[in-house]
């Protein structure tokens, strides 16, 4: 009597693109869940985040990816380089995101790194909503088409959640066959204290964004998890002195505002009631310090 063996799939699809395409907002929409943080300020995305998303028997292991950066001067730009390079490397397929009628230098720099790593690539074309005719598109469909033949290209809105199935269908054919890497029910590789970290990080660039130049980080304190709430103290850090009065805007208003919203995001992400203390700090010069860098958890 032969016995039916099950068959498993399994690789990684990394999502890379220039900053601010939409990447992460993809991968929290196919994921069905807020992993990776957003905005519209260019560089919120720091770490290569993997989000896993397993059906029945197939596991896709998405990569996010920071966005290459071209001002290799400061530590912290050199750090995402590396790990949007990495990401590259040993991946089944190149998710490349694009937008939808912009293709700039940065595109094409990005373009050549992704097609001389010799992996399958799916162009995807995002931000599909803000067009009022989808005709708009093909001027920009044939220009890429001319330029790379042999790949698919597939428009899509990470934000409405057009298309992506169609997406989802195209790169499950580059998924090989193998058992899969992580548990079933496992969403990304990054720890609790790292999510909340970068919730935190999301709503001061969400809120402060052109006043502040990517220059706070997030450390946790302290996080325990009670039987009914979650106590979580974060400390800000920031270059300066003036940034540190800028946090905390008049009578602390600002502060609370992100605390808040914050908490929020926190107590979804984490399912269970959150008590935030916020505090800011001065620490000069971490972001191009390498061994700030380093102590902050940016391994490379
Ligand atoms: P990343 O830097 O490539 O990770 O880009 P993000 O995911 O952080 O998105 C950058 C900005 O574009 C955010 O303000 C998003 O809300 C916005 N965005 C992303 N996808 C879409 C989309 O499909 N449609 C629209 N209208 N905005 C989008
Ligand atoms: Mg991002």
């Amino acid at each position: 009597m032969t016995k039916n063996k099950a068959i498993y799939y399994c690789g990684y699809a990394a999502i890379v693109g220039r900053p601010n395409v939409g990447k992460s907002t993809l991968l929290n929409h196919i994921l069905g869940q807020k992993l990776s943080i957003t905005s519209r300020k260019p560089q919120t995305t720091r770490h290569n985040l993997l989000g896993i998303k397993t059906e029945e028997s197939t596991q896709i292991i998405f990569v996010d990816t920071p966005g290459i950066h071209f001002d290799h001067k400061k530590a912290l730009n050199r750090y995402m380089n590396q790990a949007a390079e990495s990401a590259l490397k040993d991946v089944d397929i190149i998710v490349f995101v694009v937008d939808r009628d912009i293709w700039n230098d940065t595109d094409q720099r990005v373009a050549d790194e992704v097609f001389r790593a010799n992996i399958p690539v799916i162009i995807a074309i995002n931000k599909l909503d803000r067009l009022s005719s989808k005709t708009d598109l093909l001027p920009h469909i044939k220009i890429l088409a001319e330029k790379y033949p042999d790949t698919q290209i597939i428009p899509v809105s990470a934000l409405r959640g057009q298309q992506l199935n169609e997406l989802e269908s195209a790169i499950k054919k580059f998924i090989p066959e193998a058992e899969h890497y992580f548990p079933d029910e496992q969403v990304t590789d990054k720890s609790e204290r790292f999510l909340v970290a970068e919730l935190i990080r999301e709503k001061i660039t969400r809120q402060l964004g052109a006043e502040l130049p990517y220059e706070a980080t997030i450390e946790i304190e302290n996080f325990k998890h009670g039987s009914k709430i979650c106590h979580i103290n974060a400390l800000i850090l920031v270059e300066r002195e003036g940034q540190k009065i800028i946090i905390i805007g008049d009578k602390g208003d600002r502060l609370k505002k992100i605390g808040q919203e914050a908490r929020l995001d926190m107590e979804k992400l984490l399912e269970t009631k959150v008590m935030l203390t916020l505090w800011v700090k001065v620490r000069r010069g971490w972001s191009d310090d390498e061994r700030a860098l380093r102590s902050l958890g940016y391994e490379s």
